[in-house]
């Protein structure tokens, strides 16, 4: 039965598939003009419109969705122009009829007949009219109604449709002649801007036109006659005034909307922009820069990260884009400069994360020489010894470059480069100790990123612009326990760079880190909690220092104000103390595991398998006499009237500095003199130069002495002073010389044991 249905209609199908297959290799053969390059459109997270490009042919060509344009529009444009564009297949054979009559009746062309799809066609490309090609255009048409849904070519159609001038497409048009956008058009204004496009070259809003209202009336009158659209609303349009005038297209966020048009493809591009909160923090930056104007800080910069999402909701690479005097299109964001003092925090977290490193844990903050290099502290002063978390919120360099040393610059570049830090990646040759004192580049981006993995629990995860951007989870590169404790000892109140906090209402808790580069040329704050992280950089783009450009002065107060603004309904919930961190008792002197000589206990972070449990040894007891006047062995101990002292014996770097900078601090007594076992560890003897010797010296010859001391195996290290200046550190045994320059020379030598002998030798000079 099927079969022979088949066999019956077989000879039909084979026609209709021929047809078919005919129409398909045509369509192969002569496709579809291809659709115009539209504007490239950044848009904010809420949609609004942040930029637009003209496109490579100079036209503000803007694609609207159809969810776009006021539904106004699309009804009198459907209505003026094609009343059964939903209903027929691209052609009306109604009208091509009617218009065919006309035409022979009259003898010349009449474009009556024109549906939307046909307008789309001869907006694609350009024919003249004759009767060939109107035949051309119609399978053209039929093309692109196979092609496209209805909505998709309407779009098209509200895409090309000319304005006059560069202007093409609804959206462009009433963002240039209205200033809003196309979904905000009033009726009488979407009427008006049904009749342009017949005529637009002298039909133009730019400019006082009578001829144009005179259309748009005569069009609202029709409307009315009609019914279509309410009286009421047809008879305010019809009073609505018009000001011809010509907008730009908006222009928010340039820097940030010129960095993702070169980062993304396409023709929009839907950014994570918070709209308020970019326009609050291009405020404040450019009302920052201005107050600072005068001390010669020109410029600036502020990214702002929504941490829960990663993404970027503020982004201000200038203080001023169209201001050429200071450089304004330049990106700070992007800009490659020193980082000051700001990757400290990361060498800490770091140093936790190994167990070597607790807030309360003493560092050596003294001059130091690291084979030639000689940092100093900003404010030019040593504070001898200091806890590991004063050290950081008060970012002193010594005690920073020696935990570099000590932890180790390769590793610490290496974990910079996995962190992102592509500049530096790019110099890993050339880096030294200097790096944690800002001697390499970073960009505000990579350094906000990474201060954003502190309100992370530790993961990196690379910053979204794209709202469609994938969400990542980045990579694991500190302890969740690190990242609390940096939190804590970077948010405490005792900071002395705190802003009067009297001046803000609203301020949440955050922890921040300022940096200075060398020169005074850029000055950093980046700041985080458990919402937001904020980076903000000042600076000239010309590379100019002024003394008012550090990150405590420039910086700090913007990010004060930034929080204060971004932030203002937090309840100021701050992180989870995670599990695994909790306090411990330490001695207060070293950050150590007291022993049972050390008397005062403080208590400091600790993480669980993570921290070592290093015990104190600063604190010895020495046998002395009652009136601690003598300090016995237990070679020379009396049987009675002594008595047991607790002791710090420092080590000998911090001892010869201590001594140097007049420090009292608690030292035992000499030695009883007349102990038989003192004299093997009574301290250096030293060898030369002599007390009972004349030196005869040769002015200006360069001539030298020798400095030659012994002692015993104990001691490992001999530290010379000249006049009580340091002057040399040798091993016992070993020689140094020194070209004395005058007479009256004093010459110390100090062991590793606290313990010195001098001698003062006379020079002759002939
Ligand atoms: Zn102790
Ligand atoms: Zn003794």
């Amino acid at each position: 039965m099927h079969f022979e249905l088949l066999k019956k209609y077989s000879g039909t199908a084979k026609i209709v598939l021929s047809f078919v297959l005919l129409l398909v290799v045509l369509d192969i053969l002569f496709p579809l003009p291809p659709l115009k390059e539209y504007s490239k459109e950044i848009l904010a997270s809420d949609g609004t419109i942040l930029t637009s490009y003209l496109t490579s042919d100079d036209k503000w060509r803007l694609k609207p969705n159809l969810d776009e344009v006021s539904p106004d529009l699309v009804k009198a444009l459907i209505k003026k122009e094609d009343n059964w564009f939903y209903w027929h297949f691209g052609v009306n054979p109604v009208s091509v009829l009617r218009a065919a009559i006309k035409n022979l009746a009259n003898g010349e062309t009449v474009s009556g007949a024109s549906t939307i799809s046909m307008q789309v066609i001869r907006l694609l490309e350009q024919r003249e009219r004759t009767y060939l090609n109107k035949i051309i255009e119609i399978v053209r048409t039929v093309q692109l109604e196979l092609k496209y849904s209805k909505k998709e070519i309407l779009e098209i159609y509200l895409s090309l449709l000319p304005f006059g001038g560069n202007i093409e497409g609804v959206k462009s048009a009433s963002y240039i002649y209205f200033n809003k956008p196309p979904e905000k058009l009033s009726l009488a204004q979407s009427i008006l801007l049904t009749i342009i496009p017949n005529d637009p070259n002298s039909l133009r809003l730019d400019k006082p036109n009578e001829s144009v209202l005179k259309k748009r009336n005569q069009l609202i009158k029709r409307f009315e006659q009609k019914n279509i659209f309410l009286k009421d609303q047809l008879s305010d349009a019809l009073n609505e005034p018009f000001v011809f005038q010509r907008n730009g297209l908006p222009n928010i966020a340039p820097q940030l909307c010129r960095f993702v048009r070169d980062k993304y493809s396409e023709d929009k591009i839907n950014t994570t922009i918070d709209l308020d909160i970019q326009i609050q923090a291009e405020r404040l930056l450019f009302n920052h820069v201005n107050r600072n104007w005068l001390r010669g800080i020109s410029n600036g910069a502020v990214i702002i990260l929504e941490n829960k999402n990663n993404s970027v909701i503020a982004y201000c690479g200038s203080a001023n884009y169209n201001d050429e005097i200071s450089s304004g299109q330049v990106n700070g964001i992007t800009a490659v400069r020193s980082p000051g003092s700001t990757l400290k925090p990361f060498l800490y977290a770091l140093n936790s994360d190994k167990g070597t490193l607790t807030p309360k844990m003493q560092l050596l903050d003294i001059p130091t020489d690291f084979s030639g290099y000689q940092p100093e502290n900003y404010e030019q002063v040593f504070k001898g010894e200091v806890t590991a978390e004063f050290a950081l919120v008060n970012s002193l360099n010594i005690p920073a470059v020696r935990l570099l040393e000590k932890s180790g610059l390769e590793e610490f570049i290496t974990f910079l480069e996995q962190a992102g830090m592509n500049q530096i990646q790019n110099q890993k040759n050339k880096l030294g100790l200097s790096l944690i004192l800002g001697g390499c580049g970073v960009t505000l981006e990579e350094l906000t990123q990474l201060f954003s993995s502190f309100a992370k629990k530790g993961m990196l995860v690379p910053i979204r612009y794209g709202s469609e951007d994938e969400m990542t989870d980045g990579i694991k590169i500190f302890s969740e326990q690190s990242c609390y404790i940096i939190g804590e000892i970077l948010s405490g109140v005792e900071r002395k760079d705190i802003v009067d906090l009297t001046y803000y209402s609203k301020l949440p808790k955050f922890a921040w880190k300022t940096g200075t580069s060398y020169g005074k040329r850029d000055a950093w704050a980046i700041g985080f909690n458990p919402n937001y992280t904020i980076g903000v950089w000042m600076g000239n783009f010309d590379g100019k220092g002024s003394p008012f450009l550090s990150g405590t002065e420039a910086a700090v107060p913007l990010l004060f104000d930034l929080f204060n603004s971004v932030d203002y309904k937090s309840d100021s919930k701050w992180f989870d103390l995670p599990e695994g961190l909790a306090k411990r008792k330490v001695c207060s002197e070293t950050g150590l595991l007291p022993s049972a000589n050390c008397t005062n206990i403080t208590l400091d972070y600790s993480i669980k398998d993570v921290s070592r449990n290093t015990v104190c040894k600063l604190h010895q007891p020495v046998y002395v006499s009652v009136d601690e006047s003598v300090q016995y062995c237990t070679d020379c101990l009396p049987e009675k009237d002594y008595k047991r002292n607790i002791y710090p014996l420092y080590e000998p770097d911090l001892t010869i500095w201590m001594m140097q900078n007049k420090y009292s601090f608690n030292k035992p007594p000499e030695h009883y003199d007349k102990c038989q076992a003192k004299y093997t560890s009574i301290g250096p003897d030293i060898l030369s130069p002599t007390e009972d010797y004349e030196y005869l010296i040769e002015k200006n010859s360069g001539q030298e002495i020798m400095l030659l001391a012994a002692s015993d195996s104990r001691v490992k290290a001999h530290y010379w002073f000249i006049n009580d200046k340091y002057f040399s550190k040798t091993k016992p045994g070993e020689k140094v010389f020194y070209a004395p320059e005058k007479n009256n020379l004093k010459i110390t030598c100090l062991d590793d044991k606290g313990r010195d002998k001098s001698v003062s030798i006379n020079l002759k000079f002939y």
